[in-house]
């Protein structure tokens, strides 16, 4: 439950206010005392307007000549007024904020804020900000992320009031060595500072200091984490484990295809782990297509041939069938049991696969949550795979790992969204990670264009094409509002649309609020080829492999990441067809054009997932923390590499020489990791 009592108490925040903020991510005094600004603006130093006719932006001194003019059409309006600062009129225009017009009066005197540009021989000034002359105002003005219906004032004011609820003010915990080593400034200074800071120097030292506390608190919370695993437990034995390899080798040459190098080096990552006393903790990382389920079949078949029963996650029924008739495939000729257990199952025939999974009879089992039931066990579970992680509960896993207190299974997580690996490695720290580069040979051609609302009738044609080919249409709606209902709208306005528009057509319509057996239900009419477009809102069902949808449409492409949509892209061109993907969107925003562009040129997940991390940085790129990563608020993983290697080599030195954090310097650590982390902290764990 967020902690809302603590803003309350704060002058000026309403009960709707404290809403406000929890839509910002602030749900308590602690969150914003860490709501950092965004930008700070300098409004310590006046200029004289003739000075700043040189294109920066800056502060100068002007009365209003005669009351501000607001015209009005529709929704929108334009605010005008005319400055005089000295012999000199500029023009300000504002658009869209016509209540400025009361307090922009003839005769008034303000501070404005902004950029003046020569137009002909008039000076004119767009949007500026102003406060009345004489305000207080700190020297560097933080601004903050806004929501509508807050303004920065409301925010300044109490983050002010909480910055002088001294006591509250989360309190130092960095070691005073470490401090004295760095030159770091004392946490409470840096609070303070880091929101209204007296001076430059006074804002760096508190900038350096937080990010210094960013990397040190997330590097320390996974290496904690990770020194307990190894600590904790111990794996399932494993027997005759050099047959066994015998048999992989074995089997892989009887697969159609020869592994590529970085399969073949994945493969044997994950055996080498498999094969010890401690439990692995791997991510497997691949692109989509990038060949991921033969590797994990490869370490299954391992485990099996040396007495180990495997687990096979999946988030959903219709993937956990698919990934089951895969193996099936695979394993065809090796004697390997398997198994499919979802929710949806007979009775009978569930008490039959109980059976077989603790008599041992069944090498594999492959299933969504409901592998997870209590009465589920295992005769010797030794290799859990999941894949795509965050769909699955940490909690969830945990049951599965816990089933037997001191023994734990081998963990593959295998992720299609591609972490670039220097990353991956920096932020997972002491998690294996295994990285399969690029897709095996051969693939057919994905084209990927942009286009507008003025198209649709051309994209429609295409869409009409494809159908009559017997292929198969995705059309993809991002999520645009908080609230569900609004987004339901949304995708059915679409799907109502394209039922009226092919009415030969099957259209189905796939969205969060259906249940998971609906869902299920509309997947399958379109697996089995009856429905020819599919509308959803949801990412479809990531890692579906229908090879005969071969067209894709992106609905407001602009809203999505450039990895998500790389991996929208990735549902088409699967199978021997080539695919086409479409990405609809009338932005005119720069970046997002970019972003769009980006995305046509480019096919490789990496690539692109490191063009995102450059545009956007590592905090939008990781969106709703897909990953159970760390949020990073200050620090650009790209550009610290430096601080990342200091703070590594602090953290490391800390815990050789006290592994448990308990001495008097360092007892304030793992209290510090909660603060920060609170729940998520378990997520940090895989
Ligand atoms: P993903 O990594 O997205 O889960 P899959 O495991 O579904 O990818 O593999 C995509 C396709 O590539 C499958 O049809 C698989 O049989 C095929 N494949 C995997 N490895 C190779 C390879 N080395 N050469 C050719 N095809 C391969
Ligand atoms: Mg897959």
């Amino acid at each position: 439950m967020p902690d809302v009592s603590g803003l309350r108490s704060l002058k000026g925040i309403s009960e709707r206010r404290a809403a406000l903020l929890q839509k910002l991510g602030v749900e308590s005094l602690t969150d914003l005392y860490f709501f950092y600004p965004r930008l700070y603006e300098d409004w310590s130093k006046i200029s004289e307007p003739e000075e700043l006719s040189d294109g920066e932006p800056g502060v100068f001194k002007a009365t209003v000549a005669r009351d501000a003019t607001v015209n009005r059409y529709g929704r929108k309006s334009t605010i005008r007024a005319q400055l005089k600062a000295g012999s000199l009129t500029i023009r300000a225009v504002w658009f869209n904020q016509p209540w400025l017009s009361e307090t922009l009066k003839a005769g008034t005197t303000f501070l404005f804020r902004g950029q003046i540009e020569k137009k002909g021989t008039q000076l004119q000034i767009m949007s500026p900000q102003f406060v009345k002359e004489g305000q207080d105002l700190p020297p560097l003005l933080p601004i903050y992320r806004m929501t509508a219906g807050l303004t920065q004032k409301i925010v300044r004011d109490a983050i002010s009031q909480a910055l002088n609820l001294g006591h509250l003010i989360p309190q130092e915990f960095l070691p005073k060595s470490l401090r004295l080593k760095h030159r770091m400034a004392e946490r409470r200074f840096a609070f303070q500072s880091i929101h209204f800071p007296a001076d430059k120097h006074a804002l760096s030292l508190s900038l350096n200091r937080f990010k210094y506390e960013e990397l040190f608190l997330a590097k320390l919370a996974l290496s904690v984490m990770a020194k307990r695993r190894e600590l904790d437990a111990l794996a399932p034995t494993l027997k005759n484990t050099d047959e066994a390899r015998e048999a992989l080798a074995a089997w892989l040459s009887t697969l159609p295809y020869t592994l590529t190098s970085t399969q073949k080096r994945s493969l044997d990552e994950i055996v080498g782990g498999i094969s010890k006393p401690t439990p692995m903790h791997r991510l497997l990382q691949g692109d989509v297509g990038s060949g991921k389920t033969v590797v994990a079949a490869g370490g299954i078949l391992f485990a099996a041939k040396a007495s180990g029963q495997s687990a096979f996650l999946a988030p959903t029924a219709v993937l956990a069938r698919q990934h089951y008739e895969t193996l099936q495939r695979l394993f065809d000729g090796t004697g390997l049991t398997l198994a499919l257990l979802t929710g949806q199952m007979p009775a009978a025939k569930r008490r039959a696969v109980l059976e077989g999974l603790s008599d041992g009879s069944i090498d594999v089992a492959v299933g969504t949550h409901a592998l997870l039931e209590p009465d589920v066990q295992f005769k010797n579970l030794a290799f859990a795979i999941t894949d795509e992680q965050h769909r699955f509960g940490v909690l969830q896993r945990q049951r599965l790992l816990k089933e037997d207190e001191k023994r734990r299974p081998h963990l593959l997580v295998m992720s299609a969204t591609p972490i670039p690996r220097t990353l991956a490695l920096i932020v997972y720290g002491d998690l294996d990670v295994s990285v399969i580069e690029g897709v095996p040979p051969g693939r057919p051609e994905i084209k990927t264009y942009t286009a507008r609302s003025a198209d649709r009738q051309r994209v429609e044609g295409i869409i009409e094409k494809t159908a009559a080919r017997g292929e198969q249409i995705y059309v993809v709606c991002p999520l645009i509002e908080q609230s569900a209902a609004i987004d339901l709208q949304a995708v059915t306005d679409v799907y109502m649309h394209l039922k009226t528009r092919f009415p030969n057509l099957e259209v189905g319509l796939l969205h969060g609020s259906l249940k998971a057996k609906e869902k299920d239900q509309v997947m399958e009419r379109f697996i089995s080829g009856k429905t020819a477009i599919l509308v959803s809102t949801t990412v479809i069902e990531v890692g579906i492999d229908h090879p005969n949808a071969t067209l894709m449409v992106i609905e407001n492409a602009e809203r999505f990441g450039l990895a998500q949509l790389h991996q929208l892209r990735g549902r088409v061109g699967r199978g021997h067809l080539p695919g086409l993907c479409i990405l609809m969107s009338d932005t005119n925003v720069q970046a997002s054009r970019k972003r769009l562009v980006t995305l046509c040129k480019n096919r490789d997940g990496f690539r692109l997932a490191e063009a995102d991390l450059e545009q956007r940085g590592p905090g939008d790129f990781f969106g709703t923390r897909q990953h159970g990563l760390p949020e990073f608020r200050l620090v650009n993983l790209y550009e610290e590499k430096h601080l990342i290697d200091e703070v590594a080599e602090d953290v490391e030195a800390i815990l050789a020489a006290d592994p448990l954090l308990s001495g008097p310097e360092h007892r304030l650590l793992l209290p510090a990791i909660g603060e920060r982390f609170g729940e998520q902290f378990m997520n940090l764990v895989l």
